[in-house]
């Protein structure tokens, strides 16, 4: 018989489907949620199950909440990287970022990523496959119960593109944010675009869907579409038109992500063309220096010259943050995840 997964239903769902199950029990299957959420394991001693021990092992026989297994990579720094093996032996990975109020998890939502970006660690593995709901939502179970780590925030900024996987994605940011779940706020989970039009034109029908991300990258089209490939099929002004739909029928701010790459996008030019392109919507500018790659192409700027990027936005009247860059030593930062040895073996096979 079918078991209820634990990971890939909100409390309410796993409810109805074990209650139509078992034919009864739904406040006790709302307890055995709740207690696998919080606490990592089945409830323990409470006080519900003192006369039902058999009802609570009916919930459990048909309840799927077995987990992936997986390791972490230590790093100098505090960060480190949580590498998760799914049942076909692929890998995804996942940043643990500590931050003074509170951590911040990083998580991946495809095995690679077809979007191909040409600074990204990731975008040169192409894609191997979508996460289902269970394998992301099985991302934050580990970090959280498993390896112990304090964190507030979610962000799917890991490895693949999340609008690519839209429905699954969808459904695990609901489960995180579930009150009888983890219940994480809406503020404090961050879905990441590199600039799908279609994705941002669905997710702004949403209701209650979480913070969205758009990662720009560059200041004029013909830069972007050497980056970002997605560029050529969606321009900037598609793109600032999405957008700007988002930011007037949602009432809601996006994070604009803009990594900087030495030589390359980070001119004050750039800051200014970047300030106008952005005029008009509800955005914070978030600044993100260039992580060195197993195979650089790329190189990180000078901190002077992020700061003086920086600076020249708020000129403009831009709200900016500028995040020092952490996980360099275990190739954890922005746009470094993946799978080395993953994708050596791919390469193999594909020339075979
Ligand atoms: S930056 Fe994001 S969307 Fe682009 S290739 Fe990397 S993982 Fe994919």
């Amino acid at each position: 018989m079918q078991k209820i997964s634990l990971f890939s239903n909100t409390c309410s769902s796993y409810i109805a489907h074990l209650t139509a199950l078992l034919g009864k029990g739904p406040q006790h299957a709302g307890i055995v949620y709740e207690s696998f959420f919080r606490t990592g394991v089945p409830p323990q001693d409470h006080p519900a199950f003192k006369n039902a021990s058999v009802l609570l092992q009916a919930i459990l026989e048909n309840t799927e909440f077995s987990l992936p297994t997986w390791r972490l990579v230590p790093c100098d720094e505090k960060t480190r990287k949580l590498i998760v093996r799914f049942h076909d032996s692929l890998e995804v990975e996942s940043v643990l970022i500590p931050m003074q109020r509170g951590g911040t998890l990083c998580i991946s939502s495809q095995i690679g990523c077809r979007m191909g970006c040409t600074f990204c660690e990731t975008g040169r593995m192409g894609l191997l496959r979508n996460l289902t709901v269970e394998e992301i939502v099985a991302q934050v179970f580990i970090a959280r119960h498993m390896v112990g780590f304090d964190f507030r925030n979610v962000v799917f900024m890991g490895m693949g593109e999340p609008f690519d996987n839209y429905v699954a994605v969808l459904q695990a940011a609901r489960v995180l944010m579930d009150a009888r779940g983890f219940g994480f706020g809406r503020r404090k989970v961050t879905i990441s675009t590199s600039g799908s039009v279609e994705g941002i034109r669905q997710y702004t029908q949403e209701p209650d869907a979480p913070n969205l991300a758009v990662s720009i990258n560059a200041s004029m089209d013909s830069q972007r579409n050497r980056l970002m490939p997605v560029n050529r099929k969606h321009d900037m002004a598609e793109l600032y038109g999405a957008m700007k739909d988002y930011c007037t029928k949602t009432g809601r701010q996006i994070l604009a992500a803009y990594v900087l790459l030495k030589g390359v996008n980070d001119t004050l030019e750039d800051a200014d063309r970047l300030a106008d392109y952005l005029r008009g919507l509800d955005v914070k500018i978030n600044l993100i220096p260039y992580n060195p790659q197993s195979r650089d192409r790329f190189a990180p700027p000078e901190t002077e010259v992020v700061e003086a990027f920086g600076e020249r936005l708020r000129a403009h009247g831009h709200e900016t943050l500028f995040r020092r860059t952490k996980g360099r030593p275990i190739m954890a930062g922005c746009g470094q995840l993946g799978n080395i040895t993953l994708r050596k073996k791919l390469l193999a096979e594909r020339t075979i």
